[in-house]
């Protein structure tokens, strides 16, 4: 390390201590050249402390206005970031450590050590008190924006929120988020994406005063503390700013990236009366302002309030049901166009909540938001592993079987790892399974979900894309993800009549995926019109009302196993 040159402030009231003391900073084999100012009063000091800049305090503990450790105590009120050596006569371990607690960064017993030591110690306290703020900062503060993170923000409400409470004041807190950051993390990369989060915050800071608090509190996730607040106008006022301002296109490396926010308002004291009930007030309000259509503001109300505790008890609910064996699959058949033959069962899961059967729309979402997904999904692969075991112990000829994935499970890179393994302990060969991934949920060139869906496919399962049509990038995802199967939505479907533009479009779609080599499935086929409409278009399979209807592993069994060829004559006798 060069040496530099720095400026000391020695408080020492013996004359001939503060003269070795200078004597050796100034020594010329000192490592440590020093500008040395002396004073012999801690006041001295103190008023020394608030007109210039020093690089450390050499301190001694017995001065004539005052003694002992309150002489640190005292330094460091008027110049906390300073560094402290203390001079001591005390030769004594703890009163060493004691002065260490107080704040200082080393001690020095009088007359024991050299000119070369105290230089060392004294640029050691210099190296270690920068650490320390070094430590402090990343403690405080965020990597990629530089903005306060959770703990400075959380620090900053508390005293906000007492300083109101005293003045009788209003004050907000923001809850941000942003609509889309995933995708341009996906799609641009972690360097673009680290690019716009600093973007954010440089604009989100630029529209709020200096006395208010920004900050990056999660991955997309941003709070503003906003202080002397006269009404809830204010903070409404200032939400638009921000969606206007976060809103607007930003340039990176010549590409515009466009993101949104969803902002949650939380105003003191209508929302709470402390800073943890305020996040989390704010917290719920953004997201009900994500779930009504993003790019919003939501202001907190009780009654979101009571709707997400709701929400909670739903949720403990499913995690219940899991473990008390509530939910059952059902199994709905596909059939070949060219006769009643079954050419495929789709699994579909249901839950037996208190003797009602519920369908997945009223609880796969749920599943969803709380993570519960993979372990229900793992589940039912599990259970149709095990079911076709079943009917196959019975003679059974067991078709193709589908088992639907929602985008979460897709975007869970050990997927194709815990299938694998969950179809070899059943013995079930990968290409008996096709995954059903609806189309609506694949947002975007995930660079994941393709990896996950390749695993799959290379495993020797087949994929099939539901619900085809329903979304607006079906033609992207035939080109974006490998696919063997589509299934045509069932609104093109319904009330379908000869001529009609649906039936041209469903036309179309079955000539395409014939020259895409891709089997397609008319899903939600509920009447004989539909068919004689749709059987021209030449699809491969129906599945509809109008066939079977989704049933009980039983009832499937009678039709797989009175199906036209048993499959083994030998397993059908014995059980019939
Ligand atoms: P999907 O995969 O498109 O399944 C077809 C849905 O349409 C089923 O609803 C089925 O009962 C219904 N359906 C079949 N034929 C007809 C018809 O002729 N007319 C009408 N109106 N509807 C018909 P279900 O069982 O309520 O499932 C709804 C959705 O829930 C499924 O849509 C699928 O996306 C999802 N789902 C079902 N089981 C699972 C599962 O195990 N995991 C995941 N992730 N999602 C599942
Ligand atoms: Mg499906
Ligand atoms: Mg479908």
């Amino acid at each position: 390390m060069s040496a530099v040159s720095v400026n000391l402030l020695l408080v020492e009231d013996n004359r001939a201590d503060a003269r070795l003391v200078q004597a050796w900073l100034q020594d010329g084999a000192s490592v440590l050249p020093a500008r040395c100012h002396h004073v012999s009063y801690l006041r001295d000091a103190v008023d020394a402390l608030r007109g210039n800049h020093f690089d450390a305090v050499l301190l001694d503990m017995s001065l004539p206005d005052s003694e002992g450790i309150d002489n640190v105590d005292r330094i460091r009120e008027v110049a906390d970031d300073l560094p402290i050596v203390v001079l001591t006569g005390r030769d004594d371990e703890a009163f060493g450590l004691t002065v260490l607690q107080h704040g200082a960064q080393d001690y020095l017993v009088k007359g024991r050590h050299t000119g070369d030591y105290v230089n060392r110690s004294v640029r050691y306290a210099i190296e270690r008190k920068r650490l320390e703020e070094q430590l402090v900062r990343l403690a405080h503060f965020d990597v990629v924006t530089g903005l306060a993170n959770r703990v400075r923000f959380v620090d900053r409400l508390e005293h906000a929120v007492a300083r109101a409470t005293r003045r009788r004041e209003g004050l907000a807190i923001l809850y941000l988020d942003l609509d889309g950051f995933k995708l341009v993390n996906d799609t641009y990369g972690h360097t673009a994406g680290d690019w716009l989060l600093h973007q954010v915050g440089k604009r989100l800071t630029n529209c709020v005063r200096d006395e208010d608090t920004v900050a990056r509190i999660g991955g997309d996730e941003f709070a503003i503390l906003i202080e002397e607040i006269e009404a809830l106008q204010g903070a409404i006022t200032v939400a638009e700013k921000l969606l206007a301002e976060v809103g607007a296109p930003y340039y990176f490396k010549g590409t515009e990236i466009l993101v949104g926010a969803s902002i949650g308002i939380a105003p003191f004291p209508a929302s709470g009366q402390d800073g943890e009930t305020l996040m989390n007030h704010a917290d719920i309000a953004m997201y009900r302002s994500k779930e009504s259509g993003r790019h919003g503001y939501q202001c907190f109300t009780q009654e979101m309030r009571l709707e997400t505790s709701r929400q909670r008890e739903a949720e403990k609910a499913l995690e219940r049901a899991l473990h008390a064996g509530e939910f059952e699959l059902f199994y709905q058949p596909r059939v070949a166009v060219d006769g009643q033959r079954i050419a495929a069962l789709e699994a579909l899961l249901r839950w037996r909540d208190r003797g009602t059967l519920k369908v997945p729309q009223s609880f796969i979402p749920l599943l969803e938001r709380t993570g519960l997904i993979g372990e229900v999904g793992d589940w039912v692969v599990a259970s149709v592993c095990a079911q076709i075991q079943t009917w196959r112990e019975v003679g059974c000829d067991v078709p193709l079987v589908s088992i639907n994935l929602s985008a979460n499970q897709l975007r869970d890179v050990g997927l194709s790892r815990r299938l694998r393994r969950i179809l070899d302990s059943y013995d079930i060969r990968p290409d008996t399974i096709e995954f059903e991934i609806t189309e609506t949920l694949l947002l975007g060139k995930d660079e994941t979900v393709k990896r996950v869906l390749q695993e799959l496919r290379e495993l020797g399962c087949s994929i099939a894309i539901d619900d085809f049509g329903a979304g607006y990038c079906s033609f992207a995802y035939l080109r974006d993800y490998r696919v063997d199967v589509i299934k045509i939505d069932r609104g093109f479907i319904s009330g379908i009549t000869a001529g009609s533009t649906e039936a041209l479009l469903v036309g179309g779609i079955i000539r395409l995926a014939r020259d895409l080599s891709l089997k397609v499935v008319i899903e939600g086929v509920e009447c004989r019109e539909e068919v004689e409409v749709l059987r021209p278009c030449n699809p491969d399979e129906f599945q509809g009302y109008l066939f079977h209807k989704p049933m009980e592993a039983a009832a499937i069994r009678k039709l797989l196993c009175f199906a036209p060829a048993p499959p083994n004559p030998d397993v059908s006798q014995n059980w019939h």
